[in-house]
This record gives structure tokens, C-alpha cells and sequence, in this order.
């Protein structure tokens, strides 16, 4: 094996380096994985735009990532090369109060793989073992990336403890937003409502189990839900689009009682939100952070199984070496893309 690899560096924002790196080895308990795909997503936009702050250059993006087992180290178990794997993004210390309470997803030293460590924009990347799940050897690997934001879906629905026959709206019809269609449906919510502006998202969602779409802005499609929820308002509304005009529509479209999941990663502020509807509407506001270590296993079993079907999803396929050109045009059309994927095998 070479002693070299090729890994495209993020040198400062908007502008990519393809370098040599040395070849990791894994050490004790490490995993080496030769990347197969890396789905690029709008996280990875703020970091590429430079918007992400305290970044340090050069840094290696890509934290949607499978491939396969290259090599192990001393102590692994139940991992040899050939075997397909997806990897959990979530660097946790495995020390602080949130990491001894299981919940490694909020741990004081929390980082990212793909912007505090090295990511997979890389053709090997080596990682402690725990943040591999093995895959089933038939599912294709660029599809597979979608695992990894399917895990981020389950963990906010989890929390909003979507029942049967509850009514759910999503707003924003991104990846997100269809993955969180289908999980409702899944969870048997009725009616699923989806707003957005994207017909063509729209009739995605319809496709994943969607009853309802709603072809507007979140602010016009407040009465048609109360319309479609016989005047009551929604059990639950969750938002990927974040922002002030989402937050209130998504508050005004719930029932009394109702929650809301601010599930889009927003710094934006919220001039026109009072608490007066928390109070008087008793609305809840779940938040939600990242995946949990336990959402990655029931997920890759979701897509194995068929329930989720996660082909349709990437919009076009970039060799390693084309990063740049990825990044320009997921940056230039961020709405008519899903999620574009850089194949670490092709040159
Ligand atoms: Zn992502
Ligand atoms: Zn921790």
C-alpha cells in the first residue's frame, strides 16, 4: 500500500488544495477506512463560506462519510477489512457529566469530524473504532451517506415522541425535511403536512407518505392547516428551515398544548417571537442536538430494511480531485440540490 494519500484541504474559505498527507496507521483501537463517499451538506457550506466561526486552516471536511475497513488496530473487534461502514460524525471525550450520562451528543468537549478533527474528504481516514457501524455489504455506498442525517431525524423525533395518528407539519422540504416526512409517516402521523415552495420537493414528500403539500411560504400556509386539522391546529410542527417567519408560523399552526421542534441550526434572530404563546397555548419547544451514538444502529436498520428509501437523494457525483467544483455549485444552487456527493475512490 501506498505510503501517500490524496486528501483535498479547505486551505482558507473557498478555496480547496488537493495535497499529499502521509498515510495514517491505525493504532490500538483506531479503525483505518478507505472513503468510498462523502456527502457534502449545508453545515459543510458554512464552513466552506468561512461563516463557521473559530476555524482553524487548513481543515478536511466531510462528516457523511462511509466506506470500508482498510485495516485495524491492535484490540478491535468485530471489524475486518472489506467490511462497509458509515461513520458517526459526533466526537465525544467519553469523560464529562454529558458523556457519563450517555448523552455524548452534548459533550462539553464535543467536536465534529470534518471540522475540529479531519474529515473524509480523504481517500483513507483513521478513527477510534466506536465511531464505525458496520453496513450490509449490498447497500450502495453514496446513498448510504443519508444514514448519517437520517440519525440527526430519528434523534428530534425521538424527543418529540411522535405518536400514531397525531398530526405533524414539516416545514422545509430539504433532506431534512423529506427524511422527517417519511419517519411521521413511519411513526403512523396522520395527517403529515409538508410546506414548501419546491414542487418538485413537494412531490417527493408525497412519495415518502406525505398526505398533504402545501405550495407556499410557512406564513400563507397557516390557515390551510388549521383547514387540514379541522380548525384545531397540529399536534406537532417541525421546522428545517429556521429563522423569525418560520418560528412564528410554525407556533401560530400549533394546537393548544402542541410542539414544536426547532430542528434547523440557526443563529438568526427572532425579533417577533414573545414567549406569550409558550404560556398561553402552553406550547413546548423541544430542541435537538446532532445524533445520539444509539440513533446510528435503528437507522442503518430503517434504510436495510426498505422503510426508508434512501436512492433519489443525491443530485450529482464529484471525483475527489473536482472538491472545488462540488463546493461552487452546491454554493451557487443550494435549492435545487439535496445533497452532492464526492466519491473518494475516483481520481
Ligand atoms: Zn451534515
Ligand atoms: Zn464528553
Amino acid at each position: 500500500m501506498a505510503s501517500v494519500m490524496r486528501t483535498a484541504a479547505l486551505e482558507a474559505p473557498r478555496r480547496f488544495g488537493i495535497v499529499s498527507r502521509p498515510l495514517p496507521v491505525a493504532g490500538p483501537g483506531e479503525v483505518l477506512v478507505r472513503t468510498a463517499a462523502t456527502a457534502v451538506c449545508h453545515t459543510d457550506l458554512g464552513i466552506y463560506t468561512g461563516e463557521h466561526p473559530g476555524l482553524k486552516y487548513p481543515v478536511v471536511l466531510g462528516h457523511e462519510s462511509t466506506g470500508t475497513i482498510e485495516t485495524v488496530g491492535d484490540g478491535v473487534a468485530g471489524m475486518a477489512p472489506g467490511q462497509p461502514v458509515i461513520i458517526n460524525p459526533i466526537i465525544s471525550c467519553g469523560h464529562c457529566d454529558s458523556c457519563r450520562r450517555n448523552a455524548q451528543h452534548l459533550c462539553r468537549n464535543a467536536g465534529l469530524f470534518g471540522r475540529e478533527v479531519d474529515g473524509s474528504l480523504s481517500e483513507f481516514v483513521c478513527l477510534p473504532a466506536r465511531y464505525v457501524h458496520a453496513l450490509p455489504a449490498q447497500m450502495p455506498l453514496a446513498d448510504a451517506t443519508l444514514i448519517e442525517t437520517l440519525a440527526t431525524v430519528r434523534h428530534a423525533q425521538n424527543r418529540l415522541n411522535v405518536a400514531r395518528g397525531e398530526s405533524v407539519v414539516v416545514l422545509g422540504m430539504g433532506t431534512t425535511g423529506l427524511l422527517h416526512a417519511r419517519l411521521a409517516a413511519l411513526a403512523g402521523a396522520g395527517p403529515v403536512i409538508v410546506i414548501s415552495r419546491s414542487q418538485w420537493k413537494l412531490d417527493m414528500a408525497m412519495r415518502m407518505g406525505a398526505q398533504h403539500a402545501i405550495d407556499t411560504g410557512a406564513e400563507q400556509a397557516v390557515a390551510e392547516v388549521l383547514r387540514l386539522t379541522g380548525g384545531d391546529g397540529a399536534d406537532v410542527v417541525i421546522d428545517t428551515v429556521g429563522g423569525d417567519a418560520t418560528l412564528k408560523a410554525g407556533i401560530d399552526m400549533l394546537r393548544p398544548g402542541g410542539r414544536f421542534s426547532p430542528y434547523a441550526v440557526s443563529h438568526a434572530c427572532c425579533p417577533t417571537f414573545s414567549t406569550f404563546p409558550l404560556y398561553f397555548k402552553e406550547i413546548s419547544i423541544i430542541g435537538s442536538r446532532a445524533l445520539a451514538p444509539s440513533d446510528m444502529e435503528p437507522s442503518i436498520a430503517l434504510v436495510a430494511s426498505g422503510s426508508i428509501d434512501v436512492a433519489g437523494f443525491v443530485s450529482a457525483t464529484y471525483p475527489l480531485s473536482r472538491t472545488a467544483e462540488a463546493f461552487e455549485e452546491y454554493e451557487r444552487n443550494p435549492g435545487r440540490v439535496l445533497r452532492i456527493v464526492i466519491d473518494g475512490r475516483e481520481g
